[in-house]
């Protein structure tokens, strides 16, 4: 569990990410302008801040300045719309970790966040942005995978199926979750799509198995899903 500060004046944005952090078990405090933000930020400690950088009073970059010298040891992901470079550049001065360009996919978002979570968690630097696990390993930067060092040729979303699971190895994850953040929020299709996505993943572990003990993903009756890592 991590304590997230939600940065958005986009009603419809912050409640898909509010919904899902809080999924997810994570406390969320959502501050709709930058003035709500350096207020929030000035009552307690935050492990991540989640920062849009378009906002209705404050400029994105000033809030994150200001909210790197209240909260030394918070991570700042910057979030904008604006696929800008000199918007990047100066937003890493400004003190931020990481940026990412909207629009972006909730598992994608989840997976980046939690690149960062298991820095905080663990105390250490993550370099990469990557998650190893084992054999495993998950670019979210080219958004490839590998299995003891061939590319699996996955699709869309069974890169990001894979991708969610792989966030939280280990953990159960419950269907509703792995829709809503794969599919996102207001998808009314089949669940079954949810199932055959998960065969199509498993194809893929096993067809690259050779002697090797490979990531299983296993079937939680009536829950979810689960990836074990050997
Ligand atoms: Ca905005």
């Amino acid at each position: 569990m991590a304590r997230f500060l939600l940065v958005e004046d986009d009603e419809t944005i912050g409640r898909a990410l509010r919904a899902s952090l809080t999924l997810h078990g994570h406390a969320v405090g959502w501050a709709r302008t930058g003035h709500d933000a350096l207020d929030d930020a000035a009552k307690g400690p935050f492990d991540l801040v989640l920062l849009d950088l378009g906002l209705p009073d404050l400029d994105g970059v000033t809030v994150c300045r200001r909210l790197r010298q209240q909260q030394p040891g918070a991570v700042i992901v910057v979030l904008t719309a604006r696929d800008d470079e000199m918007d990047v550049i100066v937003g890493l001065e400004a003190g931020s970790d990481d940026y990412l360009t909207k629009p972006i996919g909730l598992a994608e978002l989840y997976a980046r966040l939690c690149v960062h979570l298991r820095r905080v968690e663990s105390g250490r630097q993550v370099t990469s942005g990557s998650i190893v696990l084992g054999d495993l390993v998950v670019d979210v930067t080219s958004r490839t995978v590998r299995l003891a060092g061939s590319e699996l040729p996955l699709r869309a979303k069974e890169y990001e199926l894979l991708l969610r699971l792989a966030a939280d190895p280990g953990v159960a994850v419950a269907r509703e979750a792995l829709i809503s953040d794969v599919w996102d929020a207001g998808w009314f299709g089949s669940t079954k799509t949810l199932d055959v996505h998960i065969a199509a993943l498993r194809r893929h572990l096993v067809a690259r198995n050779g002697e090797r003990a490979v990531p299983a993903i296993v079937t939680l009756r009536g829950h979810g899903y689960r990836l074990d890592v050997p």
